[in-house]
């Protein structure tokens, strides 16, 4: 039997697609939704003011006649939903809110080291209330939280399967969730990162995000421009995909072999990546302080820029090996890709090297989001379903 879209679908489709063009803008107008999206005048029309009725779109004034009735300015109406997102490490506790706008309006970083136990949990709940009450968020439009947590999560069975960094094994997720005060979902700490980064790009763009912070991660996601091949609807929503695997381990870059002769990973393989890259090989150099370990070598610490040189050639090929898997842009995030800015260039060269097609390195970039990227895109997944229902 053929399969087809039926008229309520495209509507429910078109809706979605006018909706997300005015928020991922300022301000726009009818007449450049229609263009941009190839929908009638009048059927743009009638979306936008059922969205204004909703009260999910306004009127914000009139742009500049260039001959003609002058066009209304509309812009989306952000403040309608909020959500919370929360990063859970080993030692602290990170908290941000957004809007539709998928930005940060407010984060914080709390020391609190991880403790599974109920007065924890209970602790990191009154952060989110008082986080909630400061930023006199309106309790009526949050719409949930999210938080993000070093572990593999098994999504189908609500388990966190796996969390070295927390000391955890086999917990269901609502052990953790159980007790804050918003609904609530886990979600793994690279993933979420990644999220935040593929929100900000806005391009759609496939991508492969490098989490270099205390254990190394990644994710990888599909976006919609090229490489893979969709349906015309599906590549006009603007959505992205995350790669998850069979068993929700898909990007565990941290476990690919780079040195098989060397050293010893925590997870007891010889070589592992995440034993050179992981930013406490870094950190450890300057007592657990990676700022200081970048301020001194910066003063002149020649121990230490030869490690940072050892650190490079040793992320050098596991990012080759990235884009000969992926063919595609790979972004460096966490507390190390945070701080590489000043060295991209260099990094840059390093891997070009390496390049067999190309000679160049101009495919890894510095991730754009660098503080509590993690905790945002917990919040920002909250923010998508809401979306994805309008
Ligand atoms: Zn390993």
């Amino acid at each position: 039997m053929k399969r087809s879209t039926s008229n309520q679908e495209v509507k429910k489709l078109n809706r979605n697609r006018v909706f997300r063009y005015v928020n991922s803008r300022e301000e726009t107008s009818m007449p450049e939704i229609s263009a941009a999206l190839s929908i009638s005048g009048p059927t743009v029309l009638k979306i936008v003011n059922e969205l204004k009725e909703e009260k999910l779109i306004r009127e914000v004034g009139e742009f500049e006649s260039t001959g003609g009735r002058k066009a209304k300015a509309i812009a989306a109406v952000r403040d309608v939903k909020y959500a919370i997102g929360l990063d859970i490490t080993k030692n602290h506790v990170g908290i941000v809110y957004t809007d539709l706008s998928g930005k940060a309006l407010k984060h914080e970083r709390v020391r609190k080291p991880f403790k599974y136990t109920q007065t924890y949990l209970h602790e990191v709940a009154a952060i989110v209330r008082r986080f909630v009450e400061e930023s006199r968020i309106p309790k009526k439009r949050i719409l949930g939280m999210g938080i993000s947590v070093p572990a593999i999560i098994d999504v189908q069975r609500d388990y966190i399967t796996n969390s070295h960094a927390l000391g955890i094994y086999d917990v269901p997720c609502e052990e953790l969730t159980a007790c804050m005060p918003y609904p609530c979902e886990l979600l793994n700490d690279a993933n979420a990162a990644a999220i935040t980064e593929s929100n900000r790009s806005r391009t759609c763009s496939n991508l492969v995000y490098l989490f270099l912070s205390n254990t190394v991660g990644g994710a990888i996601i599909f976006g919609n421009e090229t490489g893979i091949v969709r349906t015309a609807q599906e590549k006009d929503r603007g959505s992205v995909y995350m790669y998850k695997g069979n068993n929700w381990r898909s990007g565990e870059f941290g476990h690919m072999v780079i040195h098989p002769e060397g050293k010893r990973c925590y997870c007891g393989k010889i070589g592992c990546l995440d034993a050179y890259c992981s930013a406490l090989r870094l950190a450890d150099q300057t007592d657990g302080d990676l700022e200081r370990f970048f301020r001194e070598m910066e003063a002149g610490n020649q121990d230490l820029k030869k490690i940072w040189n050892e650190y490079l050639k040793d992320l050098a090929i596991a990012v080759d090996n990235l884009r000969m898997c992926f063919d595609c842009e790979i972004v460096l995030g966490g507390y190390v890709g945070s701080s590489m800015e000043p060295y991209i260039q260099e990094f840059r060269n390093l891997v070009a090297e390496k390049d067999i097609f190309e000679n160049s390195g101009d495919y890894v970039y510095v991730c754009q989001y660098q503080q509590e990227a993690s905790a945002l895109g917990a919040a920002i997944f909250q923010i998508e379903k809401f979306i994805d229902t309008i």
